[in-house]
């Protein structure tokens, strides 16, 4: 298919400036050098010291990844010492990541576990399942950032806890024999005590254990800003804070030459065409809860309300409309969801009816799966193309508290509408201006085990977001 914009030979656009190494083999992930066709330049330039930790990063990561010598022998000396209960000398120290949630969740939550290991010298490795299996290219040159399938820890089961080594206080209650391999869980749980995982002191401790489990399913990021001996690296990492995801996810994300595919068929037979593509992000966790009628109203009030799509005006003349269309301004509506009934609403209210701006809309809908499925890789291929889609348009409106919308807004650099809650917000929708998603669940304490009266005005840089009150983001 051909790209919509004109092939450039600007290296610096096609690398992101300095974000992505050259060196891959081009066919094997055809995104990584196309994607810059499809979103816009971003005005947001990785730092120079962000790109010297990343390059150094990619070349720990081909010393200590899986089939490497240091790997192998790690590998056996942490399973050994599990055995016999001491902690491994190893080369090199470890993360796996493990899922939690739907693929928004884990996609956030593998770029604040891919940050934390630029921040401690680890090696990242995931542990996907079939239903991960072909979603996303190699991230890193030249390796492999698949935990084998045969591996020992594929199953982290039997893994010692952070939750029952750490207690209140940050106070120090791993003893001298430190385990070799810790699984560290920082997701919701609604009787998780604080792990005081934003602490010095537990960052120090963590520091000696070869290998480490993270769980979170969300975007830990903030968190990292809150320990003071993470700071100085972040800010020369990220000079401008606010992008902090959108570099890491770039990064990281490339769609598999399967789901690029899907994606760039999709783009050209449906969106290429319009003079501005409006991006709809509608996720309805319980319909029982928000009614598709009344998230439907609550669509139009904001699109219509805010001028992104326009009044219908009444039934079209037929006879008229083939003559028309060649002056008419297009515009296309991607619509994201779950639920087919969105699309198909929005299409008749559409179909045959002219608008008081005498632009022509036209809505597509690539999806429709009626619920989320888990451990299902088509579903999640859905998930994905339906995620870089949004992330391509021009307009994009996202709801509240999604982390689907998260990664689609700083994939693509847009400030979407957000879609509050219409059971329970007053506001129908509002601009958001900023691209990191929200941490919904912070930590509740400072280090010293006192409770942190307002988590969005006791840290610099951090505030609580705005559809999601509870949670916190970078500003
Ligand atoms: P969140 O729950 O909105 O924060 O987003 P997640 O991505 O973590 O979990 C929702 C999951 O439900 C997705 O990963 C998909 O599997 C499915 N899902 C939700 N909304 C959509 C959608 O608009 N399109 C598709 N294809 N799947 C969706």
């Amino acid at each position: 298919s051909t790209p919509p914009k004109e092939i450039t030979d600007d290296e610096k656009e096609k690398l992101l400036d300095g974000l992505l190494v050259s060196g891959f083999d081009e066919a094997s992930c055809v995104s990584r050098l196309q994607s810059h066709f499809y979103h816009k330049p971003s005005p947001h330039k990785p730092s120079p010291y962000l790109i010297s930790k990343l390059r150094k990063y990619e070349e720990l990561h081909r010393r200590c990844g899986p089939n490497t010598r240091a790997y192998n022998e790690d590998m056996k000396k942490i399973t050994k010492s599990k055995k016999n209960g001491t902690s491994a000398a190893t080369t090199c120290k470890y993360i796996i990541w493990l899922p939690a949630n739907g693929l928004g969740n884990q996609i956030i939550s593998m770029a604040s576990s891919f940050l934390y290991a630029l921040l401690t010298g680890r090696v990242m490795l995931v542990q996907f399942g079939k239903d991960k299996e072909g979603l996303f290219c190699e991230p890193f040159l030249n390796s492999t950032w698949l935990l084998p399938e045969k591996s020992p820890f594929w199953n982290a089961e039997k893994v010692q806890t952070y939750q029952s080594t750490i207690k209140m206080g940050g106070a120090n209650t791993l003893n001298e024999d430190f385990p070799s391999a810790l699984h560290v869980n920082l997701g919701y749980s609604p009787t998780s005590e604080e792990r005081f995982f934003h602490c010095d002191h537990n960052q120090f401790l963590l520091s000696n254990i070869p290998l480490l489990f993270l769980e979170a399913g969300q975007y830990f990021v903030p968190s990292f800003f809150m320990t003071p001996i993470f700071k100085k690296e972040l800010n020369k990492m990220f000079p401008e804070i606010t992008s902090t995801f959108h570099h890491l996810g770039r990064y990281l994300f490339h769609p598999s030459n399967e789901a690029w595919e899907l994606i760039t068929s999709f783009y050209q037979q449906n969106l290429a065409k319009a003079n501005e593509r409006i991006g709809l992000q509608i996720r309805v966790v319980d319909p029982k809860l928000t009614p598709h009628q009344v998230v439907m109203n609550q669509i139009l009030n904001c699109t219509l309300g805010n001028k992104l799509l326009p009044k219908v005006l009444g039934t079209k003349n037929i006879y008229l409309s083939s003559s028309d269309k060649n002056k008419k301004i297009m515009k296309a509506v991607l619509v994201s969801s779950l639920y087919r009934h969105y699309g198909e609403n929005l299409k008749m209210t559409y179909m045959n009816k002219s608008t008081v701006s005498g632009e022509v809309i036209e809505v597509y809908q690539p999806s429709g799966e009626e619920q989320q499925k888990f451990n299902d890789n088509k579903h999640n291929m859905k998930a994905w193309v339906d995620i870089y889609l949004l992330s391509l348009s021009d307009v994009l409106v996202t709801t509240y508290q999604s982390t689907f919308g998260y990664v689609a807004k700083a994939l693509g650099n847009s400030r979407p509408w957000i879609l509050y809650n219409p059971v329970y917000s007053n506001e129908i929708c509002e601009r958001e201006f900023t691209l990191e998603p929200c941490y919904h669940y912070p930590p509740l304490h400072y280090c010293n085990g006192k409770p942190i009266e307002d988590v969005g005005s006791s840290f610099p840089y951090i505030r609580h977001c705005k559809d999601y009150t509870f949670g916190v983001k970078l500003v």
